[in-house]
């Protein structure tokens, strides 16, 4: 298979734990990084051009992170926040059941979601029949900086975004600045390290997200 000069991943396709639809942006993130003729970028700046130098980036459609996105130079994961509605509560349990981060309580007047220990993964707005807890903000949690090696260190939070079009501005301004800005035989993983924080343009935090790895 010819190289592209970088490696785009998703997880599992029609996967009913996904909170976000992503082949959309997974074709048009292709599209986009194909354009800018990475590979010819890598062999100016190494040879031989070899797995470590080229630019990884993965989607998820949901925080469970199947694709491995947190060990990546760009995380992509869909993020869908519980909303309360006015429907009343039928005491079943189940959202309290479904949610592996404890981080909902059973109340005599419903639920209480604890936002410190939500993921945003969308679980309990499945298993809530009555619509007391219904799906609210959707989006992308990104994160930058993953890798394995000899000093792995996991992705760190770099922002969220709405839209899959802000997104792909997020990766794309990103390598046109390594690719002008990079000094020769400086890996990406490293220019990323230094200029995580000046991601422009991405909100830096949600009120149900917990950002944390
Ligand atoms: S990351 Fe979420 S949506 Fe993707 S395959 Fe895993 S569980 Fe399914
Ligand atoms: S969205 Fe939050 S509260 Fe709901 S199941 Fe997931 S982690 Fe728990
Ligand atoms: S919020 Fe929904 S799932 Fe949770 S206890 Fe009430 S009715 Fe059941």
């Amino acid at each position: 298979m010819k190289n592209l000069g970088f490696k785009l991943e998703h997880c599992r396709p029609n996967c009913p734990k996904s909170v976000r639809k992503w082949d959309e942006l997974y074709e048009t993130l292709n599209h986009k990084l194909i354009d800018l003729n990475l590979y010819t970028v890598q062999e100016e700046k190494f040879s031989p051009v070899l797995h470590h130098h080229l630019p990884k980036i993965a989607i998820a459609g949901c925080p469970n992170g199947c694709s491995q996105p947190d060990i990546k130079d760009f995380s992509i994961s869909g993020y869908e926040s519980p909303r309360i509605s006015d429907n009343p509560c039928l005491q079943c349990g189940a959202c309290v059941k479904g949610c592996l981060e404890n981080a909902i309580t059973l109340v005599p007047e419903g639920v209480i979601i604890h936002k410190d220990r939500c993921l945003a993964c969308g679980n309990c707005q499945k298993v809530c029949l009555s619509g007391t807890i219904a799906p609210g903000e959707s989006g992308w949690n990104l994160r930058i900086g993953g890798r394995v090696g000899r000093h792995p260190r996991f992705a760190t939070f770099a922002g969220q975004a709405l839209t899959d079009a802000e997104v792909i501005a997020w990766v794309t301004d990103s390598l046109e600045d390594y690719i002008k800005q990079g000094l020769p035989h400086e890996r990406l993983t490293h220019f990323l390290e230094n200029r995580a924080n000046s991601i422009q343009g991405l909100r830096a935090s949600c009120p149900f997200v917990n950002p944390s790895p």
